[in-house]
């Protein structure tokens, strides 16, 4: 019986190709989205293991982070940026809670998550969310409380004003850009609390920042960022 589903699912895959988000290459029928090969070559920084890492340096002399690292590094032509460009822009949106779960069971492992109390997507502006669909790093933020039993908070931290395209900003006018961007709605929720704020992708720290100082306005709160991928610029 097993034999002809096995036919039947290699004709099935025959006409309908299951192919890798990162790579375009034919997955095997035990792999779903990402195959194993791209799982093994994704750069990975090891940074959640390091305090002075050089996610955590961009924060320096800027606002109070805690801990910060990301899962990879985001170099041109990588797998990561494909797969990050699939999550963002085709809508492939399991991509999001999928490597949030792989990124997730490392942070738990090395006790990254141990003193957390809950998770914080960085928001998308409504207009942005209501094109796309959905928030990316909500997506990621789910993968991650999925094996660390954390809770997600996608209601108390929202954008209040979109922001035009930052990729050709010097660090000073995106600083700028993106400065009081932010508002948190209920206060007393995030009183006292270790919040992760989560992200897709960290180049300046610019919109951490921005989401950081506007949570650190809160009595006794701590800050720690994780992003999915870091952009040497
Ligand atoms: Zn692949």
């Amino acid at each position: 019986m097993s034999y002809i589903y096995d036919l039947w699912d290699d004709f099935i895959s025959l006409l309908f190709p299951r192919l890798c988000y990162g790579c375009g290459n034919h997955l095997l029928r035990n792999e779903s989205l990402i195959c194993t090969e791209c799982y093994v070559v994704i750069p990975r920084t090891g940074y959640h293991t390091e305090a002075e890492n050089p996610v955590a340096r961009l924060f320096w002399g800027r606002c109070l982070i805690e801990k910060a690292a990301a899962f990879s590094f985001y170099n041109k032509g990588s797998r990561i940026r494909t797969l990050i460009h699939n999550l963002k822009y085709k809508g492939i949106q399991e991509i999001g809670y999928e490597l949030g779960r792989i990124y997730g069971l490392s942070l738990k492992s090395s006790g990254f998550t141990s003193d957390i109390d809950l998770i914080l997507p960085v928001p998308l502006h409504q207009s942005k969310k209501r094109i796309r669909g959905y928030n990316q790093s909500e997506l990621i933020s789910k993968g991650i409380a999925e094996v660390t039993g954390l809770p997600v908070d996608v209601l108390s931290l929202s954008r209040k004003a979109i922001s035009e395209t930052q990729t050709r900003r010097s660090r000073y006018e995106r600083w700028t850009n993106v400065e009081g961007i932010f508002s948190v709605s209920s206060p007393e929720v995030l009183k006292g609390k270790h919040i992760l704020l989560v992200d897709d992708v960290i180049t300046t720290g610019s919109t951490i920042e921005s989401c950081a100082n506007e949570l650190l306005k809160i009595d006794e709160v701590k800050v720690s960022v994780v992003a999915l991928a870091y952009a040497v610029i």
